[in-house]
């Protein structure tokens, strides 16, 4: 049996320290170790795959070792943002991107929690039976949003960034999101929605909608956050949107919306939506879509007429 599973183990992880997958390699070596048994059945050189093991279990634990910074170690990464950054840009981005990628290590933490004995769960009906279609997530997940929300990662591609008095940019935002989806991909989802969303806003609402809602979903604190979400696949084929059935019927100065959407992340987290209907009387296909801007509660509060059922 070799002896040097362990420091082949170590020098993986070393070697590719910010990767997921060198976690998964490693594994792999030592499941591949252990298949090679000895005539009599043993285990080879047992002591050390239980170092090894001992030495992923470490890893896990602190998402890397704790002088290890996602962002620092990342020389490839580092070296294609200076390049597609300004100067002064590049100089405020790697102080953050370094802070950023310290603050990851205890999303990870959060993350697995969630994942396990902390899932969202949904809460259908309030105690007199009324239906309030609220999703409960763990107060880790929750400080975990509100942070990253702050760092502006949907929000500077919008508005100035108060050191730099500039606005922001998607190489910036999305350098944020290369870093948060290795620990936090279920959080890494509903942020990309919010982006979608600020998106929409900045560049295709008129101006009363755009002054009402983008403030909230490019909030980094100073006014409520409103998370976004994008509501377009319904039961018929998520690839087949034209077959959508949601209808749009006018009232007023505002529509009123029928139908059911399917696979809709971040139902119950998002203050509003991007949804697909079709305006009554308009032509089947893609062509006969709209896109609506749905809040989640009414000013009162009160829900908007939505329900949520668990898929
Ligand atoms: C985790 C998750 C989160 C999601 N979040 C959202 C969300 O927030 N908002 C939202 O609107 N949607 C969301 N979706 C839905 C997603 O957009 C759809 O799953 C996707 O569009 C595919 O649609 P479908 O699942 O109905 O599969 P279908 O469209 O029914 O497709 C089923 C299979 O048929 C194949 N197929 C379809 N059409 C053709 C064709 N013409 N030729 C050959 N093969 C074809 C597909 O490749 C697929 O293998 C989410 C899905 C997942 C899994």
């Amino acid at each position: 049996m070799p002896s040097h599973i362990a420091l082949e183990f170590l020098l993986k992880i070393l070697k590719y320290p910010s990767s997921l997958f060198t976690l998964l390699a490693a594994r792999g070596i030592l499941f591949k170790k252990c298949d090679e048994r000895h005539d009599d059945g043993a285990f080879p050189d047992h002591d050390k795959i239980v170092t090894a093991l001992f030495l992923v279990k470490n890893f896990n634990t602190m998402g890397g070792n704790l002088s290890m910074n996602r962002y620092r170690e990342d020389h490839t990464f580092i070296d294609l943002l200076k390049r597609s950054l300004d100067e002064r840009f590049f100089e405020w981005a790697d102080k953050e991107l370094a802070h950023f990628a310290e603050r990851t290590i205890i999303y990870d933490e959060r993350a697995r929690h969630t994942d396990r004995e902390g899932q969202p769960r949904l809460i259908k009906y309030d105690r007199y039976g009324e239906d309030i279609s609220e999703i409960w997530v763990n107060e880790g997940y929750r400080q975990t949003a509100d942070e990253v929300y702050r760092t502006g990662i949907a929000a500077y591609p919008h508005k100035p960034i108060p050191q730099l008095e500039e606005k922001g940019n998607y190489i910036y935002a999305f350098a944020q999101g290369y870093l948060l989806s290795q620990v936090e991909p279920g959080l890494y989802c509903p942020v990309t929605l919010t982006m979608a969303v600020a998106y929409l806003l900045d560049h295709f609402a008129d101006d009363s909608l755009k002054k009402k809602y983008l403030p909230h979903v490019i909030s980094t604190g100073e006014v409520p956050l409103y998370e976004g979400a994008t509501f377009l696949t319904e039961r018929q084929g998520g690839s087949d949107v034209g077959a959508n059935e949601t209808k749009a019927v006018t009232r007023g100065d505002h529509y009123l919306l029928y139908g059911e959407k399917y696979f809709a992340s971040n139902a119950g987290r998002a203050g509003v939506a991007a949804v697909l209907a079709r305006i009554e009387g308009a032509g089947s296909g893609t062509k006969g879509l709209s896109l609506f801007l749905v809040p989640w509660r009414r000013e009162d509060g009160s829900l908007n007429g939505i329900t949520i059922r668990r898929l």
